[in-house]
């Protein structure tokens, strides 16, 4: 799909066909080569058949249209969803899928329940990106200015294609968005932890922590067990320290859980450094467990606030459209 095959394809072209044909696809648009005039028929021709540029998708669009989910189709029996957060500042943020499944079993998420799992291409990885980027261009002239991997599967499980992916986003022949407004978010793969930490590019690491100690981690997140959370944190802060990059941890609040005031003042201990972000995250509803009271959500972030933790707080996009985090399931479209 879109790029995968283009290095092949232009293998024995002249260098300045890589750019024009990158153009075609990320700055003109171009649904079909054949709306390109710069490059040769009868290579446009061959790149419709390898590296097709149809994206075909579903749109679901919330109540308020601060969000869009879209089934965006990888193969003639195959679809992932990507989510366009609109935010009032401007920003339009694209969460994207690395993964047809998702392999690691998180009891309170939706993603594993897909059966076909598999790793995407990095052309499927971009390729919704670049459907919701045409579409906001079509309608308001507009462009995608973020990019999550907070949609389905284990970005880290599909490393290279997904490191990949990020490049052609942020390249300036590619998508040309800022590498600080591309983030990964991990289960907490360790391995990849430390191999993202080498990366030249500047790219955010977001961990999806979701407990304050190893027991409560472990009886949500299989994962805990290969890669225990006293060394999750350790890696964090070496990534923390070889980077100077900030390190964002997700924390889903889930009622009776996770939320107590004992699981807020051991969060704390963790959370000690000048370079980590706790985001609270309210659990959208998927039918296992239940959202924490915002009362309590207050509490567990007052208590973090007053142990000088940096707090933010996810602003919950996409309930009424099952787009939220965790309730991506490719309900519709699958194989
Ligand atoms: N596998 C990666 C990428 C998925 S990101 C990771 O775990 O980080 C999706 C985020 O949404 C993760 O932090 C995930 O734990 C969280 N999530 C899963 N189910 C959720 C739910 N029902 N409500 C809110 N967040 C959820």
């Amino acid at each position: 799909m879109l790029t995968d095959n283009l290095e092949k394809v232009l293998e024995n072209e002249p260098k300045f066909r890589r750019k024009q044909a990158m153009q075609a696809v990320f700055l003109d648009l171009a649904k079909n080569w054949e709306e390109n005039s710069t490059l040769p028929k009868d290579l446009r021709e061959k790149l419709n058949q390898e590296c097709s540029l149809e994206i075909a998708g579903e749109v679901e669009s919330s109540k308020g249209g601060d969000s869009q989910k879209a089934l965006v189709r990888i193969s003639s029996s195959e679809a992932v969803e990507a989510v366009l957060l609109r935010h009032s500042d401007g920003r339009n943020t694209v969460c994207v899928s690395s993964q047809v499944g998702c392999p690691m079993g998180c009891v309170f998420c939706a993603s594993g329940k897909i059966k076909n799992k598999r790793n995407l291409t990095s052309g499927e990885i971009v390729a919704q990106v670049l459907f919701f980027e045409r579409r906001i261009r079509e309608s308001e002239n507009g462009k995608v200015t973020n990019v999550v991997y907070m949609g389905i599967g284990e970005p880290f499980l599909n490393y290279g294609n997904v490191m990949l992916a990020a490049r052609l986003i942020n390249n300036k022949d590619g998508l040309n968005i800022g590498a600080r407004h591309i983030s990964i978010s991990t289960c907490g793969i360790i391995p990849e932890i430390e191999k993202f930490a080498l990366e030249p590019e500047q790219f955010n690491l977001a961990v999806s922590l979701h407990a304050p100690n190893q027991e409560i981690r472990e009886s949500l997140m299989p994962i805990a067990k290969k890669y225990p959370l006293e060394d999750l944190i350790l890696a964090t802060r070496k990534y923390a320290q070889k980077t100077s990059r900030q390190v964002m941890f997700e924390y889903v609040l889930i009622d009776g859980v996770n939320d107590t005031q004992e699981c807020a003042e051991e969060l704390s201990r963790l959370m000690k450094h000048h370079l980590f972000v706790l985001n609270l995250i309210r659990y959208n509803s998927t039918g296992s467990f239940r959202p924490s009271p915002l009362e309590k959500i207050k509490k567990f972030r007052e208590i973090l606030e007053k142990n000088g933790v940096r707090v933010t707080q996810r602003h919950s996009f996409g309930g009424g459209i099952s787009g939220a985090c965790g309730q991506l399931a490719g309900e519709k479209g699958r194989a």
